[in-house]
């Protein structure tokens, strides 16, 4: 199958053929890489269309069981949802992404949804590089809500956040995630927080949590203060609100020209983490920067060199050559 082909069939709204494209835009090999280029660029003009939505927290918060909960609510409402599973942990233990898709099994195999676990490849943060290329091949073949899920370690979460229009925290109470415990950070990228399990003995907690981080997130974001919501993906608590306001806050940012602004942004974003991703790949890989760069590397081991010094002469031979005067 030509590029042009592949890219014809994911429009059409094929789903192993989106599985396919993926593969081809996630692909290591050498050679690969234009074909995938071609077909991200079939997809392109047709994507843009859907709602990006981020859910991260801890392990164990309840991700995979809120996202199955969401998303067959979502297809009640006739939306088509994907889910992109990037686990930062899953070179190192094989994933337990590959349990996600067990563990959201009914949603795994409804017809209108799409989930991919993707290997985060040992990049910064664990988002994994080619995120973005898969979104937008999971928007051309027509899917409304492609949720990007991240385990809350690390810097994922300000990755993924770069990628959403909306980005929802999850939090559990008395799970060592505490208020206090909370990284300020993400709670400062949060558009939403939903406190998770609500429901039986653990409901008097989840209503104690929510006005505390009500009033924790009215000081340290005044202007724009995230709504905390309480859910539960067991009695369904919460769940259609939760998309009555993601949908809300949607159509509010649509209205005061956020949303094409952030989505701008996150543009020049990923042009720029592109631009990092291929010059690593160039010292890596070699293309005439290997033998300048090993050389230092040893005159740095004799001592011959600052680190700081090597790096920066290094950063010059890049550099064009400035004239000078004389
Ligand atoms: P993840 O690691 O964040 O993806 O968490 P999981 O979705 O796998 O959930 C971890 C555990 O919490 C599982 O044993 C779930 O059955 C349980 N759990 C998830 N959601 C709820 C909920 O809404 N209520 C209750 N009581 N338990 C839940």
């Amino acid at each position: 199958m030509t590029p042009k082909e592949l890219a014809q069939k994911v429009l059409e709204g094929h789903i192993p053929s989106l599985a396919k494209a993926i593969t081809l835009l996630e692909s290591r090999k050498k050679g690969l890489r234009d074909d995938a280029l071609a077909v991200l660029d079939e997809l392109t003009p047709y994507s843009g269309k859907s709602i990006r939505l981020g859910i991260s927290g801890a392990p164990g918060v309840g991700k995979s069981t809120l996202i199955e909960a969401l998303g067959l609510a979502l297809i009640e409402k006739n939306f088509k949802v994907a889910v992109l599973a990037i686990d930062p942990s899953s070179p190192l233990s094989g994933g337990s992404i590959l349990g996600d898709r067990i563990r959201m099994e009914k949603l795994a195999n409804h017809p209108s949804a799409f989930i991919r676990p993707s290997p985060s490849q040992g990049t910064l943060g664990g988002t994994s590089r080619h995120t973005s290329e898969a979104l937008i091949a999971c928007e051309a073949c027509g899917f409304d809500f492609v949720i990007i899920e991240t385990v809350g370690i690390g810097q994922s979460e300000v990755l993924a956040s770069s990628l959403v229009d909306v980005f929802l925290y999850l939090h559990l109470p008395g799970s060592g995630d505490d208020i206090q415990g909370i990284k300020r950070g993400i709670l400062e990228l949060a558009d939403i927080v939903a406190i998770t399990k609500a429901d039986g003995s653990n409901l008097s907690c989840a209503n104690i949590a929510k006005a505390q981080l009500e009033q924790s997130l009215h000081l340290s974001k005044p202007e724009k203060t995230p709504q905390v919501l309480l859910t539960s993906a067991m009695t369904h608590m919460g769940i259609l609100e939760l998309i009555d306001h993601i949908l809300d806050l949607v159509e509010y940012c649509k209205k005061d020209g956020s949303f094409t602004k952030k989505r701008t942004e996150q543009r020049s974003q990923w042009f720029r983490q592109e631009v990092l991703f291929m010059l690593e790949d160039l010292l890596k890989n070699g293309n005439g920067f290997s033998p300048q760069l090993s050389e230092l590397a040893h005159q740095v081991q004799l001592g011959a060199i600052t680190p700081v010094h090597a790096a920066r002469n290094f950063i010059a031979t890049l550099m064009p050559q400035k004239k000078h005067r004389n």
